[in-house]
């Protein structure tokens, strides 16, 4: 399988660039991990919209979820130019009906409700998911293909069950939202090194740091990660193809 970021930031976006969302493929299967602010737009340098095959969404705050109207507007606009496409799935959990209903648009999307104890079938990947610890009720995702897989925290203060959920992972992609000032200070989010503590606890493979702060030097929290984990760890690279084999 292969992940590529197509945004890094948490709250909102850098100029030309995108809040935290990943594009996960395998076998021509395209799949997209959250879809907040400036993702259609930075999503267009990897893959035409129409090969989209499926959206996850972690929880139903605007940086992950902001360009949902943007892709659901781009599937009506190919139907009315003739380019009818089927309707693209999108999971997300429906703890909030109001935002769940909004998934699903004009028969060019629909909601399909998720929950932690559910492992589901989406294209080629067996994708499970754990509740995590936020504002607003958030799930983390895991997506395998057979003895490969990957883990994304979406956002989360520290909780004991991601070890579990996020063992032996190959690549597990992290939320290091917080300055260690903060940590333990700012509800719902974790620093890098909680981020380190959770992939050396996990025995995860490789690190990669997401969700970052638009303040301050963000190298900051990738030397505290490092701290914490002696295996490879980065800031997430927009565009860069990281590829489990
Ligand atoms: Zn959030």
């Amino acid at each position: 399988m292969k992940i590529t970021p197509i945004g890094i930031w948490g709250g909102y976006p850098k100029a030309n660039s995108a809040t935290s969302s990943f594009l996960i493929e395998h076998e021509g299967f395209h799949c997209l991990m959250d879809c907040g602010s400036g993702v259609l737009s930075s999503l267009q340098n990897y893959l035409p919209l129409e090969k989209l095959d499926a959206v996850v969404i972690s929880h139903y705050h605007a940086d992950h979820i902001a360009d949902i109207g943007s892709l659901q507007f781009s599937r009506i606009i190919n139907f009315y130019l003739g380019k009818p496409a089927p309707a693209l799935p999108i999971y997300g959990h429906d703890q909030d009906q109001e935002n769940f209903d909004k998934l699903s648009y004009k028969e060019q999307t629909v909601g399909v409700a998720i929950s932690e104890d559910d492992v589901v079938q989406i294209g080629p990947f067996e994708v499970s998911f754990c509740q995590t610890i936020h504002p607003v009720h958030c799930l983390a995702m895991r997506f395998s293909v057979g003895d490969q897989s990957m883990v994304l925290t979406a956002d989360t203060e520290w909780r004991d069950e991601l070890v579990d959920f996020s063992r032996g992972t190959d690549l597990l992609i992290s939320e290091a939202n917080l300055y260690e000032e903060h940590v333990g200070k700012a509800p719902g989010h974790m620093g890098g090194s909680e981020a380190g503590k959770l992939a050396r606890l996990a025995g995860a493979k490789r690190l990669v740091l997401t969700h970052l702060p638009l303040h301050g030097d963000i190298e900051e929290i990738h030397g505290a990660a490092r701290q914490n984990y002696d295996g490879p760890t980065e800031i997430a690279e927009v565009g860069k193809a990281y590829e489990i084999l």
